[in-house]
């Protein structure tokens, strides 16, 4: 029977298609969490502009050849973490951005924006990294950096930790430390480098296969090993601070002296080498022991070489980036992200015929500054006032106002508690609603006598 039903002609509705879901490690973001990422962007807009850096925005897809140009051909990123394709239309080599700074720089370099002196800026945005996916570590994931570029001096290195430690301060982060490290100029890595290689030669038996690999190519890197094995060998290997000449330690000592005497407390880590190979002199990095093995909340240095690499004259630059994820999963796990708020106000339309008259009242409401959440309709008419209420307590909303025919016909409307003081109501005459509702909030108290 089944068979004869299958081969049938009849026409049948077509096979409910199979719902498509987000890619891995791609994740959408959703209300009420989204209000959080808001707030932290907007922690970080006001606190950038007191900084006097300003944003940039570069496109999410770049040449392929800026990445494997500006971060290094034997760098885990370009090795294996980069979305690249091929434009089917021109053949093009693309790559979703892994990370920023080559960008800002392509861009910095292509406006010839340096012309005239520095410039400080930042951005926020997805990058793309195709990593295995857990906490704290995502496919598509969201930095926001702060690059300052055309500046050699050690202040500008300082500035740059300060703005990020005051930013960890803005939004209540605790238990962040910072990591510093200089990895000197290119002539006194290269000098480590061949003390380094030496070292690890004599140690050969204990590399792992990906140490071996990298023993010519990227020797400095395997000091970032998290192989159990390996970390004696590593850490008894030349430490690359041994090797700074002069001006190299000059510099560093001067970006160590601006943060003690601004009390940010730091340890020096000679390990600390960064993903990246574009660095020179200071880098460092912000950690916690909070979030397991995705303790790196933000990561930056000094890269005065990138942008002669990239193409544009030779000129001097530090930067750091922060994982977005990471440092809201921090606020989480400290249980001081702030709560998703409701609107002030929820206006309660038992008819549909003062529709009119709502528009005007919450729209004048909204250019105050009230957030107004308007109720809907849910299917013939606007619905009971008891379901009407349960929609207003269920947005969260301070308060309702209320649009009853009556109330209006005499030139008035509803004011009712929702929160505080719940319950509490009085009536409100319609040309003041306004300005009794912004005193109302303003001063956070129900009661009428508080609104004279
Ligand atoms: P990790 O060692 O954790 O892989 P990284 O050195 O690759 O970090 P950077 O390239 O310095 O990271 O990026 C700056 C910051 O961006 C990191 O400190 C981290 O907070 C965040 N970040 C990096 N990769 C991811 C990812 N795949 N998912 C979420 N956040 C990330
Ligand atoms: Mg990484």
């Amino acid at each position: 029977m089944t068979t004869e039903n299958k081969t049938t002609n009849t026409p049948t509705k077509p096979a409910k298609a199979q719902a498509l879901t987000a890619v891995k490690g791609m994740n959408d973001l959703l209300p009420p969490a989204s209000a959080q990422w808001e707030w932290l962007e907007d922690k970080v807009r006001g606190l950038m502009a007191r900084h006097a850096y300003h944003n940039l925005r570069t496109p999410i897809v770049e040449p392929t050849a800026l990445f494997v140009r500006g971060l290094g051909e034997v760098t885990d990123i370009v090795e294996k973490e980069m979305y690249s394709f091929e434009d089917r239309l021109n053949g093009e080599q693309l790559t979703l951005r892994p990370e920023a700074t080559a960008g800002v720089v392509r861009a910095v370099v292509e406006h010839n924006m340096l012309y005239n002196g520095g410039q400080r800026l930042y951005y926020m945005g997805p990058m793309f990294r195709h990593e295995r996916p857990q906490r704290g570590r995502y496919r598509q994931f969201h930095q926001i950096g702060a690059e300052a570029l055309g500046f050699p001096g050690a202040e500008v290195d300082a500035e740059l930790i300060l703005l990020a430690a005051t930013l960890w301060q803005e939004l209540g982060l605790q238990d962040v430390r910072l990591e510093l490290n200089s990895l000197g100029q290119p002539n006194e890595r290269a000098a480590h480098r061949a003390a380094l290689i030496a070292h690890l030669e004599a140690h050969a038996d204990v590399l792992d296969e990906e140490a071996k690999r990298r023993l010519h190519t990227n020797p400095l890197r395997i000091l970032d090993t998290k192989n159990p094995a390996m970390q004696s060998v590593v850490e008894a290997a030349p430490k690359l601070i041994d090797f700074l000449g002069e001006a190299s330690l000059a510099h560093f000592n001067a970006v160590k002296a601006i943060l003690d005497a601004s009390g940010v407390a730091y340890r020096i880590n000679p390990r600390l080498v960064r993903g990246m190979d574009y660095y020179n002199l200071t880098v460092f990095e912000f950690v916690t022991d909070r979030l397991g093995s995705q303790g790196t909340i933000c990561g930056g240095g000094r890269y005065d070489y990138l942008i002669e690499q990239v193409g544009g004259k030779p000129a001097p630059a530090v930067g750091w980036a922060l994982g977005v994820e990471r440092v809201l999963e921090l606020l989480k796990e400290q249980g001081t992200l702030p709560e998703a708020t409701g609107p002030d106000v929820y206006a309660i339309v038992p008819d549909a015929a003062a529709l009119p008259v709502v528009f005007k009242t919450i729209q004048t409401l909204r250019a105050q500054g009230v957030s107004v959440q308007m109720h809907a309709g849910a299917g013939e008419g606007m619905g009971s006032m008891k379901s009407q209420f349960k929609k207003a307590d269920g947005s969260g909303a301070q308060f309702a106002l209320i649009f009853g025919g009556d109330e209006l016909a005499r030139g008035e409307v509803t004011l009712k508690s929702l929160r505080d003081g719940a319950g509490a109501q009085e009536a409100l005459p319609l040309a003041d609603v306004t300005v009794r509702v912004a005193a109302k909030l303003a001063l956070g108290v129900v009661s009428s006598q508080s609104v004279a």
